[in-house]
This record gives structure tokens, C-alpha cells and sequence, in this order.
């Protein structure tokens, strides 16, 4: 590109969305590629997560398919059981087992995704301990960027990759608001061994609901290849309460004062409160729920972009938000690769991404639907707690989600392509 001026490109936020951007961009020679992260080092806080064949899929394209590695094979089977006298109501078919990549459904570390991620990031292009408050738009001249530390810059393209909280998608539509939904997701990873006692808790993929809340269970790790594996236990509240000052956060580590998180449980089948006690004060982390208005634009300014949490908070709905997220920054990326192959406008590669992945979302969002409507249907039925939580469970697993979790981004953009391929 000597002589040429490359296209600068601004990334906010370092999770698997602007980690996996940052990969997709950087190989494309005409963009100039920076990634802003405010944590002054790379840190995922979650704990495991599910990765099926859409995930397999877009980690190949990133060359960091090793981010699975050394998971726990999902369950063929997971229970859903009565929080309080254990009672397994329900056993279905784990719903991302119909991956048709080779490799199967698989739960895995956080961390070794981000490790992976990181691995293929070029050299020195993140920038840390740079938190984003605020953008300018600029006409004929990009975006300006402020920064927490009162310094700027100036790109011609920004990726609003910053998660739920998002500070680019607050500048581009500052009437979007969110709250505090009460529902809250604590979570951590301990070592099996600790665990040795509970044989009926580390054998299965549990959810075991309760009234107010629920406590999930799962393996992260092969026992093979991991000499200690580590178990994954997540405890819901549905209803935590809004303290005035109190901070609540998205991926901060949760203050147990007096034993809060346990509290959540107190009168759950003893099993699961001695699980939930073997945790070690310091160890929780907090994931608080938030919820606003879906959005109608994920692309702004003709130079923005907002991809994965940014533009579409679904709490781990599908349990895919970091694939969705990638997936997001590879359809940017070959947006751009096609306009600037076709000397079209920058506008229009983000006009082509949010024609591919907005009705994608809106997709999933009118699942969503459906399933709150089988569930206020639920509430309405006159059941014993058993029924209702069956009933419950049931619906949680309703519809098909092949379009979920058999997606092949790469065919995704392929079928895009022969759509708008010029007429003879
Ligand atoms: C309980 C639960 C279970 C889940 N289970 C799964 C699962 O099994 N599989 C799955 O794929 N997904 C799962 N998800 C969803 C998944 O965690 C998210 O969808 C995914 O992390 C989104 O990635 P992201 O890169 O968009 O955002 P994030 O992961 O939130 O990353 C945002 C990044 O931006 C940085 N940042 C934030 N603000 C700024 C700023 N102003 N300036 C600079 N940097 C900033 C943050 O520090 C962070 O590094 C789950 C979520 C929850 C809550």
C-alpha cells in the first residue's frame, strides 16, 4: 500500500466480538486497524460457554478453532430438576447437539476462547486502559474519538464492539436507554475437585429451578486432557433487588457481603447449597441483567457500526452471543473487502452488513417472542409447582434453532453475493 492512505478503522472493546473483528479487518491491506479496550489488560471475567457448529465455524475463518480446546463434549443429555427437592422433571437432548461440524457441541473455558482470539491479533495494534466516552461525528472527515484519559483520535470507520454498556452505541442513538432488569447471572469456575463429595451434582448438566431464581451446572473441561478440571456453576436471581448507589455491572466481581450469592439458594436441596458453598468468597462473579428497546439501526453516521452485545443485549438467550458477535465483525469485514474491490462508498459496506445481519437478529428476537408467549401461558395455567416447572422447561426448548446453531457464515455471505450479483 505504499503511497496509499489506508482507511483507518477504530474497534471499541476487546471481548470475542472486537477480538475476532480485529482479526477479520487486519487482514484486509487497505484498512488501518486499532482496537481501544479500557481494561488496562485483556480479561474475560465469564466462565464457560457453549460452542456448536456456528461457532466452529467462524473460529476456523479466525484461525483460532484452538479457543475449544481441551473442552468438555456438551452432554447428550441435560436435566432439569426441582431446585428444592431435586426431583428431575425433565431430560431432553442438549438443543445444540445437532452440530454437524465434526468436532460437536462442546462447553469450554472463557478464557481459552480470549487466549485464542488474542493469539491472532496482530502485534500491537490493542490499546489499553483507553476507555471510550464519547464520539463526534465529522462530516467528510470520519468519527472523533474522546477518551477517559481526555485524549482523541480521529477514524474514518468506527466498530462499536463494547458490549451491553455500550458507549458508541450512546453516542449514536442517545435515547436509547436501558434498565436494570433485577435478573441477575452469577457466575464461576472451580475445581472438580473440590466438588468430590457431590457426585450427583458433577455427573450431569443440571439446571435445577427454583422459584426466584435457578442454579445451572456444567463440566468446562475434558477430564482427559486437564488434570484438574474445572466445573462451571451459575446461579440466576430473578429478582435482585435496585440499590440506590450500589453498583451493578455487567462482568464485575460480585461483593458476596453475608453471603449473598448463596442467599439466592438458601432453600434449595442441600446438594446445591453445598455446591454453591464450596465457592470461595472473592470467586463470584456478577453479570446484572439490563434490557431496553430493541434496536432499528445497528450502523450509524454511514462510519459506524455496532456489532455483537452493543447491538443486540440478549443475555445469553441462545447461548451463542460470542459467536454471534464474531460472526458480526466477518460479514464487516468482507463488506468492506467488497466495496473497496467495487470503489463503492465506505457507507455502503456497512449498509451490505446491516442488510445481512439485522433480519438475522430480528430473527431471533421474534423467537424470543414466542417463547415469552408460551410462558406467560404457562404462568396462567393452574399447575402444581412440578407441572408448571415442566411446562416452564418446555417452552424454553420450543422451535427449531437450526438457523441458530448450524449457521455457516461463510455460506451466509456466499448467498448474499449470488443474490446481488450484476444482472447480464
Ligand atoms: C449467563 C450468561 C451465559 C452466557 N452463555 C453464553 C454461551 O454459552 N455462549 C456464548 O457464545 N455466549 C454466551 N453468553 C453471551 C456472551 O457472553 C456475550 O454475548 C458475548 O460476550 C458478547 O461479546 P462482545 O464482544 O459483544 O461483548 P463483551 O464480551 O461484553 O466485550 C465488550 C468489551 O468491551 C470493553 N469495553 C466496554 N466499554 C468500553 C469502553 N467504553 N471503552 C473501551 N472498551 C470498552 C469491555 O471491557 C470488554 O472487553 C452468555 C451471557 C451470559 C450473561
Amino acid at each position: 500500500m505504499v503511497g496509499q492512505t489506508r482507511t483507518s478503522v477504530a474497534i471499541i472493546g476487546g471481548g470475542p466480538g472486537g477480538l475476532g473483528t480485529a482479526i477479520s479487518l487486519s487482514e484486509l491491506p487497505f484498512l488501518e486497524v486499532t482496537l481501544y479496550e479500557k481494561h488496562s489488560e485483556s480479561r474475560e471475567a465469564g466462565a464457560g460457554l457453549s460452542l456448536s457448529s456456528n461457532a466452529w465455524r467462524v473460529l476456523d475463518l479466525l484461525g483460532a478453532s484452538r479457543g475449544g480446546s481441551k473442552a468438555a463434549p456438551n452432554p447428550t443429555l441435560i436435566n432439569g430438576q426441582n431446585a428444592y427437592t431435586g426431583k428431575v422433571l425433565s431430560v431432553v437432548e442438549h438443543p445444540e447437539n445437532s452440530a454437524v461440524d465434526q468436532r460437536g457441541a462442546i462447553r469450554a473455558r472463557r478464557t481459552r476462547l480470549q487466549q485464542a482470539l488474542l493469539a491472532r491479533v496482530p502485534e500491537g495494534i490493542i490499546k489499553y486502559s483507553k476507555k471510550l466516552v464519547h464520539l463526534d461525528d465529522l462530516p467528510d472527515e470520519g468519527v472523533r474519538l474522546t477518551f477517559a484519559d481526555g485524549t482523541e483520535v480521529r477514524a474514518d470507520i468506527v466498530v462499536g464492539a463494547d458490549g451491553i454498556h455500550s458507549a458508541v452505541r450512546k453516542s449514536l442513538f442517545p435515547d436509547h436507554k436501558l434498565r436494570f432488569t433485577g435478573n441477575t447471572a452469577f457466575r464461576v469456575l472451580v475445581p472438580k475437585s473440590r466438588l468430590i463429595s457431590l457426585p450427583e451434582i458433577t455427573s450431569t448438566t443440571a439446571w435445577w429451578w427454583g422459584k426466584a431464581g435457578h442454579v445451572y451446572f456444567s463440566d468446562v473441561d475434558d477430564e482427559i486432557e486437564n488434570s484438574d478440571p474445572l466445573f462451571e456453576i451459575t446461579v440466576r436471581s430473578y429478582h435482585e433487588p435496585e440499590i440506590p448507589g450500589k453498583t451493578v455491572g455487567w462482568g464485575i466481581p460480585a461483593a458476596n457481603e453475608k453471603g449473598r450469592v448463596p442467599r439466592q439458594g438458601m432453600e434449595f436441596d442441600q446438594r446445591v447449597r453445598d455446591a454453591v458453598d464450596a465457592v470461595e468468597e472473592g470467586e463470584w462473579w456478577e453479570f446484572a441483567g439490563f434490557a431496553g428497546p430493541r434496536l432499528d439501526h445497528i450502523t450509524g453516521w454511514g462510519k459506524v457500526a455496532l456489532i455483537g452485545d452493543a447491538s443486540h443485549p440478549l443475555s445469553g438467550a441462545f447461548g451463542s452471543g460470542a459467536t454471534f458477535a464474531m460472526e458480526d465483525g466477518w460479514i464487516l469485514a468482507r463488506a468492506l473487502e467488497l466495496t473497496q474491490f467495487t470503489g463503492r462508498p465506505l457507507s455502503d459496506a456497512l449498509e451490505i452488513f446491516s442488510q445481512i445481519r439485522s433480519p438475522y437478529y430480528t430473527r431471533m428476537y421474534n423467537h424470543l417472542d414466542e417463547v415469552e408467549e408460551k410462558l406467560q401461558q404457562v404462568h396462567a395455567q393452574n399447575t402444581d409447582f412440578d407441572g408448571f416447572l415442566k411446562s416452564k422447561i418446555d417452552s424454553f426448548l420450543y422451535g427449531d434453532k437450526d438457523f441458530i446453531y448450524k449457521n455457516d457464515i461463510s455460506k451466509v455471505w456466499d448467498a448474499y453475493l449470488e443474490g446481488n450479483e450484476p444482472q447480464e
